[in-house]
């Protein structure tokens, strides 16, 4: 199917861009990689008056450690295969760069953006758990200037998210890895490879002296918007990471989950069980690898 007609608009600035946002409330939608918008326009579940294409910003898609580097900053439009294939990335945020390149395929990771995925708010999209596991947070420019979101609240539910119609997201910021002493795994359950994900889990953690002093759990499609499995991070925090306390925080993740039955991916059952499996995976993986 084709798109409804729609005017095109490539502002060369966030100013311009969301100043025009806010000139067209509720009609205009922002085109990063297109990766999903296009597909929903194509279909006509979403037919925008105005598409504004912000791919001619520049500076959006510059990755950089901040001034005191205790955090990795990537600009909106950097790309899922930037995110998988930057050493920077790869360095400080390495669960980042793991996850990024279990995205659809290719194609997708040339085009489709972390600012994207992340607005999309798809409870299948595979960046809000890891967002969620390293607790990093969504700046978004609007007509008052920056506000910085915690990932927490910006996903708000299924492609819903804290952004007000006029606001750009410009930049994602996560806590740079210190390595050594800290370890993530992303892990990823999918019926062919470039397959959106039956479940996902994203786990970060920090062992010092032998003790758990960080745990972040995001889980990916077992509910309406990527979730925290907080009380899986409780059970873990001032523990020693043992295969007891790794089985017991793994079920609670499993418990927790809110997946739904779906024709194509499986049962309700099977999805929490599959969160069980992926979750005890994920978390030796994890400390393992934060015991170097
Ligand atoms: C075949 C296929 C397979 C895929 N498989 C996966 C997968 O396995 N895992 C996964 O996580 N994702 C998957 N995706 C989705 C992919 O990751 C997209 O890149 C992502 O969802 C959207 O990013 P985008 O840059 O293409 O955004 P767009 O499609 O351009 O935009 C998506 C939404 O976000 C808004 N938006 C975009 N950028 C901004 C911004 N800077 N500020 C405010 N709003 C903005 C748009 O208005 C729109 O509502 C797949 C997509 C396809 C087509």
């Amino acid at each position: 199917m084709l798109p409804r007609s729609f005017q095109y608009f490539a502002p060369g600035s966030v100013e311009d861009a969301v100043r025009f946002l806010g000139e067209h409330r509720g009609e205009a939608k922002v085109v990063a990689g297109g990766m999903s918008l296009i597909p929903l326009m194509k279909l006509r579940l979403a037919s925008p008056s105005y598409v504004v294409d912000i791919n001619g910003i520049r500076g959006l898609g510059d990755v950089a450690e901040s001034q005191d580097r205790r955090s990795l900053v990537l600009g909106a439009l950097t790309r899922h295969h930037t995110v998988e294939t930057s050493p920077l990335v790869k360095r400080r945020a390495p669960l980042l760069a793991e996850a990024a390149g279990m995205i659809g395929d290719p194609q997708v990771r040339n085009m489709g953006t972390i600012g994207g995925a992340l607005a999309h708010s798809d409870p299948s999209g595979d960046l809000g758990a890891v967002m969620l596991a390293l607790r990093g947070s969504v700046t978004a420019a609007g007509r008052g200037g920056e506000r910085e979101i915690p990932i927490d609240s910006f996903l708000v539910d299924t492609f819903t998210t804290a952004l007000e119609e006029d606001e750009l997201v410009t930049r994602v910021a996560v806590p740079a890895s210190a390595g050594g002493t800290e370890g993530g795994a992303y892990l990823k359950l999918e019926r062919k490879v470039g397959d959106f994900a039956t479940v996902g889990v994203a786990v970060q953690l920090r062992i010092e002296g032998g003790l758990c002093t960080y745990a972040g759990v995001g889980l990916t499609a077992v509910g309406p918007k990527s979730l925290r499995a907080g009380r899986a991070e409780a059970l873990l925090v001032g523990k020693r990471v043992t295969k007891e306390a790794i089985l017991e925080a793994s079920a609670a993740a499993a418990a927790e989950c809110s997946p739904s039955d779906d024709p194509l991916r499986g049962s309700a059952s099977y999805k929490r069980e599959m969160v069980g499996v992926f979750a005890r995976r994920a978390l030796e993986l994890a400390a393992g690898r934060a015991k170097g």
